[in-house]
């Protein structure tokens, strides 16, 4: 029998208190079922307090270094695109997310992209899903040890599916994030749910034996009243800020057809 760890880190930093208990709460129930689950030797839930820089990097380190499988779930803010960076030669950009003390200036209290890439051993992170902002650049590994992008930095590769949810390229490993603005928990969907009831929805099959692909398929049509394709999650949605629209969707990269270890 293997076992095998989870690795969550939600934030909630300059949030309305609705979406912090929506966050909180949402944090909790993944949790719980991953617990039921099972099989998973070790859960963090570091909801607010825990989600540190340095706990996040170490969080990383010690699930490369002591599991065979680590799955990441994170709910917060990100960073809007860093640099220009031109370490490998060309010029990119990299991304970070908002640690639990919220926007800071200082770029040693971010969670970066290429420090996350930094502590890979093993490349045993399987399933990682940021539920904030700007997410969605795949990224890449130049010079060997310099990643950006979530993607390329959370699993030291950047030739995945661009459409894991229809098109899976069974690798075995599954990114979800957001173009732009991502959706907030607390938000209506058609049905009269949320984007919250969502996300547990999706986790509660996941956990259970689904695979990605039907987990999507099915939370959207629990909590949207759709199929996943048909969503305003898949197909776009547009969020206006400062009178300018940002036209933005949920994109799902990699194999759709992996399983979360159940
Ligand atoms: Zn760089």
């Amino acid at each position: 029998m293997v076992m095998k760890p989870a690795l969550y880190g939600p934030v909630n930093c300059n949030m309305e208190n609705c979406e912090k208990a929506a966050t909180n709460y949402t944090a909790e129930v993944i949790y719980d079922h991953f617990e039921d689950n099972g099989v998973y030797e070790r859960l963090e839930n570091n909801y607010v307090e825990g989600t540190t820089v340095a706990a996040f990097y170490s969080e990383v380190e010690n699930c490369e270094d002591n599991y065979d499988f680590a799955t990441v779930f994170y709910k917060g803010h990100s960073w809007l695109p860093w640099g220009p960076c031109y370490e490998g030669g060309s010029a990119h950009y990299h991304y970070c997310l908002v640690d639990n003390d919220g926007f800071d200036e200082e770029e040693e209290n971010r969670i970066w992209d290429n420090w996350i890439h930094d502590k890979l051993s093993n490349r045993v992170h399987g399933f990682v899903f940021i539920w904030s902002c700007f997410n969605d650049e795949m990224g890449e590994v130049v010079n060997y040890d310099h990643a950006y992008g979530f993607p390329a930095s959370f699993f030291n590769r950047s030739d995945l599916s661009d459409n894991g949810y229809l098109y899976w390229d069974y690798t075995d490993l599954c990114y979800i994030g957001f173009v732009n603005v991502s959706k907030n928990f607390v938000d209506t969907t058609p049905t009269d749910s949320n984007y919250g009831a969502f996300c547990r929805t999706f986790y509660d099959y996941a956990t259970s034996g689904y695979n990605i692909f039907l987990s999507l398929y099915y939370a959207s049509y629990v909590e949207i009243g759709c199929s996943y394709a048909s969503s305003d999650l898949y197909q776009g949605y547009t969020v206006w800020h400062n009178g300018e629209p940002y036209p933005s969707r949920q994109v799902v990269y990699g194999d759709g057809g992996m399983y979360l270890p159940n």
